[in-house]
């Protein structure tokens, strides 16, 4: 077998998916080249999530699946990554799994690449989180903090990632200049709660303040960032946003239940009142802005007449995309405690109802939204060319389709939109836009 090959397998949120971008471009950086399955790999990493417990059973599933190699060729090293990796719970997994050589706390890129058997050469610059530039990407994903601070009472994440850090504005500035001089168009900034991005810099930078120092970066043409709290959602980054051109008019703030009490439960830390004032404040202060958000069904102590209350927010606030999930119990929670308690747990059945009754809200809600469209502009920056059409993404990130002649990619063109579904515009190319940025 060839030597020096690896095999990185990813599941989870975008931020795993950037880590293991990155990891793969250091990877072979250091002399290493990628290989098509797990069996024809020397150096075998799985980068895990554990936000819900499929995700987990996922990973668990391809760790069994593998260890056929690690009998087969023992000097397989195969890494566990990710946030399945905790700082409390590896002597469990150690016994659990004991085919895994070595675990690793999510995002540390560095300390996976140390593992990496047989380096060839040294990394000069720091690896970009594109793993391969033969055609340089439309968007590239670029994390600016890491670790969450809040103890939401569902959530394990805090757990397994630990506490915020924020990367320095200079460093984000340099990577952002370095992928934008490889041809990258647009640019995500992530974080687990990206808004509250720099508190704990000097200075105390914040996200807005970020936004400004990379907006001129020559040859970016938007800027986007996931996810937001709205307890740091503050009126000086919505004029940010409204203010700089290149900033796209799309946030996703999860509100996750539409009933105070149940709000306090998982301590949230807002009411529906004071997160519908700030939708109604970010929708005057941002024109044309598109709002999605997360909501979690099922949450222990969530009575049906809260979820009707969830329905009826829905159903107020209009949102752009409404992120559904199913409460799944985490251990080291307080729901998940909360969820032992039968008087409290809902069944599964019901949790199914309500989640497909969200689903089928949302769906009418945003086909209404999405017919408003129908002879109108879209200003979509191409990202693909698949089954015969170019496929994009307008200022509010929905998917738009269109077929034409010539070669569109990575362009920001106008659409004249002839067809809406709920997911995603159809329509005709009128000609390339004049976007601020753009080449
Ligand atoms: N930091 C973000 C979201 C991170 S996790 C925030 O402010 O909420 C992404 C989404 O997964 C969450 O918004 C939530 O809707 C969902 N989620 C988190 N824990 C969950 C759990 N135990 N069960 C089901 N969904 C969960």
């Amino acid at each position: 077998m060839q030597r020096n090959r690896y095999f990185v397998w990813t599941v989870g949120c975008q931020m795993n998916v950037s880590d293991s971008e990155r990891l793969e471009s250091a990877l072979q950086g250091v002399g290493y080249t990628p290989a098509e399955q797990a069996e024809d790999a020397d150096f075998i990493v799985l980068n895990s999530c554990s936000v819900r417990a499929n995700a987990e059973e996922k990973i668990i599933g391809k760790i069994t699946d593998i260890q056929r190699i690690k009998r087969e060729r023992p000097d397989t090293k195969i890494v566990l990554w990710g946030c399945m990796v905790g700082p409390n719970n590896q002597s469990i997994f150690k016994k659990k799994l004991p085919m895994v050589d070595h675990f690793v706390s999510p995002s540390a890129v560095d300390e996976v690449l140390a593992l990496a058997p047989n380096p060839i050469y040294q990394l000069d610059e720091p690896a970009l989180p594109v793993a391969d530039w033969e055609v340089p990407p439309v968007n590239v994903h670029v994390p600016i903090n890491y670790g969450c601070n809040m103890s939401c009472a569902y959530c394990v994440i805090p757990l397994r990632r630990g506490k915020e850090r924020s990367r320095p504005m200079a460093e984000i500035a340099d990577e952002v200049r370095r992928i934008c001089a490889r041809g990258a168009k647009e640019i995500t900034l992530l974080g687990q709660i990206v808004d509250s991005y720099g508190h704990d810099l000097p200075g105390r930078p914040d996200l807005a303040d970020l936004l400004e120092h990379i907006h001129d970066t020559p040859g970016l043409v938007r800027l986007r960032f996931l996810t937001s709290h709205p307890a740091f959602m503050s009126e000086k980054l919505l004029h940010a946003i409204a203010r700089l051109p290149k900033v796209m008019p799309d946030i996703n703030l999860p509100i996750q239940a539409g009933d105070d009490q149940l709000l306090k439960v998982m301590k949230r830390g807002y009411t529906v009142a004071k997160y519908t004032k700030l939708i109604e404040r970010i929708r005057e202060i941002v024109p044309n802005v598109s709002l999605s958000t997360d909501i979690i069904v099922g949450h222990p102590g969530e009575t049906r007449e809260m979820f009707e209350r969830t329905l009826e927010m829905v159903e107020n606030l209009r949102f752009d995309k409404v992120h559904i999930a199913a409460y799944s119990s985490r251990p080291g929670t307080k729901a998940g405690e909360m969820e032992l308690d039968p008087a409290l747990a809902v069944e599964h059945g019901e949790k199914q109802y309500r989640r497909i009754a969200l689903e089928r809200l949302q769906e009418r809600i945003i086909t209404e939204r999405n017919e408003e469209l129908l002879g109108h502009d879209v200003e979509v920056l191409v990202e693909e060319f698949t089954k015969g059409k170019w496929r994009g993404r307008d200022r509010n990130n929905k998917l738009v389709f269109f077929e034409a002649e010539g070669n569109w990619y990575g362009k920001v063109v106008n659409i004249h939109v002839t067809e809406t579904r709920p997911w995603w515009l159809g329509g005709d190319l009128v000609g390339e836009a004049l976007a601020v940025g753009a080449v």
